[in-house]
Formats: C-alpha cells, structure tokens, sequence
C-alpha cells in the first residue's frame, strides 16, 4: 500500500461526525514545515484500533532541508561555553516538564501505555536532559605530559550532524536518550522516530525551539525508514548514527555506516536471563522476574525474558510469577501491544509454540472478552522448561513472554545465561553477595544487576554480542557524541 493509499484510506474512513485528524509537520531549523511531497499518515491507537492524527510522510527531500539546517547550525554551537549549552538544555528540560501533560496524551494516543508507564517515561525523558545539561559542564580532555618541552592536550569535538534513528516502544525516552548527550556535545540532530510513533519527538522539537535551543540543532523529519531514515544514514554530511531499533535494520545500518566509515550507536535485540538461585530472596526476584514483562508489556530491549532458576525452587518461584501476572488488569496495569504487526508477531509465537506441543502455564492469547478486547492487548504468558533450541527460548519476542529453564548449580548458571545470540543485560538474584557478583563478571552482557541493583541514566547502557555497539547513558555517552582530538605544541 502506498502512501497516499494509507492516507486516503484514513481521512476516507471519516465519514461520521468525527473530527478531522490533526496534522503534525516535520520539525525543521525551527519551524514546522510541511513534507515535500506532500502526503501524510495516519496514526492508529493499539488501546481501541480506531485512527488518531496524522504525521508528515517524509522523503529525501525533507531529509536534505533538516540535514543542511543542522549542518549550518551545529558550529556556533559548538563554539559556545559548555555552560551555555547546559543552559540551554536546563531550559529544554523545563519546557518538558512545563509541557508534560501534552507530551504524555501525545505518547498515549499512539501507544495506549498505561498512567504509570507514561509518567515513568516522560518524567525519564525530561531527566536526560537535566543530567546532560549537568554533567557537559565536567566534561573536559586532559593534559598529556610529554616534558618540559612540550604541551599537549585533548579536545571532545562534536562530530557535526548526528541522524537519530529511534523505535516505537520508548517513542520521547528513546529520543531524548539520543538527542541529550549529542546536543550537550555540541552536535546537531536530525531525528527520524518510528512511523508509528512520532508525534512526541515533533513536539518535543517545538518545545525545544520555544525554550530557546538555536534553529536547526534539532530537527525531526518523519516517515518511513526506506524514505526517510535511509537517506538520513546515507547523508554525506551526517557523520553518525544512533540507531535503536532490531537487530536486522541495526545490521542494514551497520553496513551503510561501515561503506561511508562513519560511527554508528546500535541499540538493538536481547533475551535477557533473570537468574535465581535457591538461597535468594525468592519473593523479590519473582516479582522482578512479573515485572519484566509487565513493564511497558515486555515491548523494551532489556527486558529479562529468559527466567533461569535453580532446580530446587523452579517450581516455586514460577509459581508465584504466574500468580502475580494473573492479576494484573489490561489497560490499568499493562498496556497494549503497540504495532499492529508486533501484534501479529506475538500471537504467531503463541501459534508456533503450540504446533510445536509447548503449552503454556499462562496466558499465550490475546483478550477475546472484557476491556482488552478492544485494544491490542495481549495476556502475560509463562512457558515453562521450554527447550534451549526453541525459538520461544531464543529469540526476542517483544511482548509480555516469559520463558523457563531450570539450572542445577553455578556454573550451570552461568552457561544458561551466556547460551543466546545477545547480551544486552542480565539480572541475578542470590543470597551468597559473592556469588551474585561472579556471576555478573561472568556474564557477557552490557548491564548486570545483582539483587534488584538499580540501572539508572547514570549508569551506561549497551549490548555485548547482536545486542549491538556503543554506549547510551552515563558519562560514556557523552563520548560516544564525541571524537578525540589532539593537540601538541612545542615549547622550544
Ligand atoms: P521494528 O521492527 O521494531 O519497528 P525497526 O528496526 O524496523 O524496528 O525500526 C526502528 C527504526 O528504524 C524506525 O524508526 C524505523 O522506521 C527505522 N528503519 C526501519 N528500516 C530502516 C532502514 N532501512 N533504514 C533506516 N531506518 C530504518
């Protein structure tokens, strides 16, 4: 179906007394601008099926307007006092908050997420740019030693234009996650959110500009990725890419990046392991272990999928994971899935999972009945003891599914989590403290928590193995944001 079709399609459909859809523009050197070629998309809420506002269908064109704003942009700002800049971010971030209310119906309307959720994810979004704004202000080089002859000294430069490529799961988290640390740097963006969940990132763009960020330095254009965000990586003057979204793109982007030998950030896959031994606290970890796929309905890279608990407790601990899903309410404690096509995705894992005889201990439907009926929304599921080569124990599902393996001692364990293709975090839970952090070093993942640790904005964030590369969060990003320079002068 082509654009126009999508579009026709939605503003035809309109034929009883409901308002027209409201159009949100691309967001360009400051202003709202129409798309070049003129079409539009509609959007669609996942909670009840029934069409929304409609987004700029962007092509080349659009991109090359942001791109060549960002690009005349980025030099005063970087030229500017660190302090500056952090002012300005400082200001970008009280307009979030000022603007909340807005920013969370925006979010809603195109994700269903539940209150809890959208104010975790905002409230989230606005804190990158407090911390960024925060922390450009230490962010120096350093003086090398080389003599009495000599000084040299090191320099973070922005690399100039950054394309931010970002998914529909965490649409403003995601962004802000991206444009904070490369804005504080003393780059320019070009954002590219997902088609089915824009219209946050354009409005934070306006509230950027209104609280006083420089025209150009970020810019949204949205679309599809072949229109929109294929042009964006392949832009001779965008001189990285953060990208998060699967690993197929992820790996489409990683050779675009590597034929033009400019970075790419790639946030991508994992199956996560949650690992419980018997001497742990048995309650907490079986409620982080609901959690996981309770929050934002299992649809986050890191969530930890892959329950692995030793032997003796196996039974018990997954027990009480079921009866904690079994309560929850859609609509109030999860919401729905976001896509129509993830939608289809996780229900075609349900139908695999059953021709393969795997039954599972609950959920592995979506709501036929009561108020989830009417959404996307999908029953949190548990299937236990599922074989390690199933694709159920393998693969990233991107919905509320958790599966089961039980483990008979340490180095069991320790197998357990390493046997997946990503390695995007893990989560252990143990009395012995000794344990719990040999396990974490053992690991091969980006973040380990131990006992329920806390994984904040300060702390980095990334993948080992088809997870991906490079770091989000933490002070890591920042130099992820920046190239190195050198400079050395002789003294004699
Ligand atoms: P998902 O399948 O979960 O939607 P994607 O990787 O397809 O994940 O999407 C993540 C982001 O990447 C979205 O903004 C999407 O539009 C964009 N994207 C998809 N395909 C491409 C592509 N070929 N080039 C650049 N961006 C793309």
């Amino acid at each position: 179906m082509s654009i126009t079709d999508i579009t026709g399609t939605a503003t035809g459909a309109t034929s009883a007394p409901a308002a027209p859809p409201r159009r949100h523009e691309h967001w360009i050197n400051g202003a709202a601008v129409p798309p070049a070629g003129g079409a539009y998309f509609p959007t669609r809420s996942p909670a009840t099926r029934e069409p929304g506002d409609e987004i700029a269908a962007g092509t080349a064109a659009d991109v090359e307007l942001a791109v060549a704003a960002a690009s005349a942009a980025w030099p005063a700002w970087a030229a500017r006092p660190a302090a500056e800049r952090a002012d300005v971010l400082h200001a970008v971030a009280d307009a979030m908050a000022a603007g909340a209310a807005e920013l969370t119906e925006l979010e809603r309307a195109t994700t269903g997420k539940t209150d809890g959720q959208l104010k975790l994810e905002i409230d989230m979004s606005v804190a990158y740019f407090r911390y960024y704004a925060g922390v450009l202000r230490a962010l120096h080089g350093r003086t090398i030693d080389l003599g009495a002859g000599a000084h040299a000294y090191t320099r973070l430069e922005p690399y100039g234009v950054i394309g931010a490529i970002t998914p529909w799961n965490l649409p403003l988290n995601q962004a802000s996650r991206a444009l904070a640390p490369a804005l504080a740097v003393g780059n320019a963006v070009v954002a590219k959110p997902s088609e089915f969940t824009s219209t946050s990132t354009v409005r934070l763009a306006r509230l950027a500009t209104e609280a006083g960020l420089p025209d150009g330095l970020l810019n949204v254009v949205t679309g599809t990725g072949p229109e929109v965000g294929g042009p964006l990586a392949a832009h001779p003057l965008v001189r990285k890419v953060a990208f998060t979204g699967s690993v197929l793109t992820g790996r489409h982007l990683a050779g675009v990046a590597g034929d033009r030998l400019i970075p790419v950030t790639l946030e991508l896959g994992g199956k996560s392991p949650v690992v419980v031994f018997a001497d742990a606290d048995l309650d907490r970890a079986a409620a982080a272990a609901a959690g996981a796929i309770q929050a934002n309905s299992g649809q986050v890279c890191s969530a930890t999928t892959r329950l692995l608990v030793e032997d003796s407790v196996h039974d018990e601990v997954v027990a009480r994971v079921v009866e904690r899903l079994e309560r929850l309410r859609p609509g109030v404690d999860f919401g729905p899935i976001i896509t129509e096509a993830q939608f289809d995705k996780v229900l075609a894992a349900f139908a695999q999972a059953a021709r393969d005889g795997l039954t599972p201990l609950t959920g592995g439907a979506a709501y036929d009945d009561g108020p989830g009926a009417a959404g996307q929304y999908v029953r949190p599921t548990v299937y236990a003891d599922v074989p390690p080569t199933h694709p159920l124990a393998r693969e990233e599902v991107f919905g509320p599914v958790l599966v089961t393996r039980r483990f008979s001692d340490e180095a069991d364990a320790l197998a357990m989590a390493n046997d997946s293709d990503y390695g995007l975090v893990a989560s252990v839970w143990s009395g012995d403290v000794a344990r719990g952090l040999r396990l974490a070093e053992g690991i091969q993942a980006g973040q380990v928590a131990v006992n329920g640790g806390p994984l904040t904005i300060e702390t980095p964030f990334g993948g080992y193995k088809s997870s991906g590369y490079g770091r989000e969060k933490g002070l890591e990003a920042l130099h992820d944001y920046a190239q190195t320079k050198t400079i050395s002068l002789s003294l004699g």
